[in-house]
């Protein structure tokens, strides 16, 4: 789902059922990451709702660096960081995001336990931009309304030319 879709901008509902469904689901969610070469993915880009993230900053080098994230929430965050951001849901666009530095998250897994991740760099970033995803938020929404607007403009052009 690209930017525009009104899924994107709903906050996600809460998972409550652990089943094959939903392992299905985390396993369809990394396959779709991977094919578009993203390090994260939340589940209202694929245009569902739920609460539901998956996230690989070592982009499959690193098994332990995969990370299943139901109904995550931030517990602590610190620092800032500002660097280069993209989002699956605004491809061809990067824009310069300030971020924490590091960030404590709690999620449950695909069995419904709970654990506590922290992430410092990229995987700080990636949790947050996927926890602003269930949120209904896109990093669109902290980048100067001037650029902002430029780039509302670019994708009504995309849109118009049935490009996007
Ligand atoms: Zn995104």
């Amino acid at each position: 789902m690209k930017y525009g879709n009104p899924v994107l901008e709903k906050p996600a509902a809460t998972v409550t059922v652990f089943d094959d469904e939903l392992r299905k689901l985390v396993a369809d969610m990394f396959e779709s990451m991977y094919a578009a070469h993203g390090v994260g993915l939340a589940a209202p880009q694929i245009g569902i709702g739920k609460r539901i993230a998956v996230i690989d900053t070592s982009f499959k080098e690193d098994p332990q660096a995969k990370l299943e994230l139901i109904s995550q929430e931030t517990i602590h965050t610190e620092g800032t960081q500002t660097g280069s951001e993209g989002c699956l849901s605004l491809p061809e666009f990067r824009e310069q995001v300030t971020r924490p530095m590091r960030i404590t998250v709690r999620a449950q897994d695909v069995t419904g336990k709970t654990f506590e991740t922290t992430g410092e760099e990229l995987l700080a970033r990636a949790l947050v931009h996927e926890t602003d995803h269930l949120n209904g938020k896109l990093y669109i929404g902290y980048i100067s309304a001037l650029k902002r607007d430029l780039m509302k403009r670019k994708i009504r052009k995309l849109m118009k030319a049935g490009e996007w």
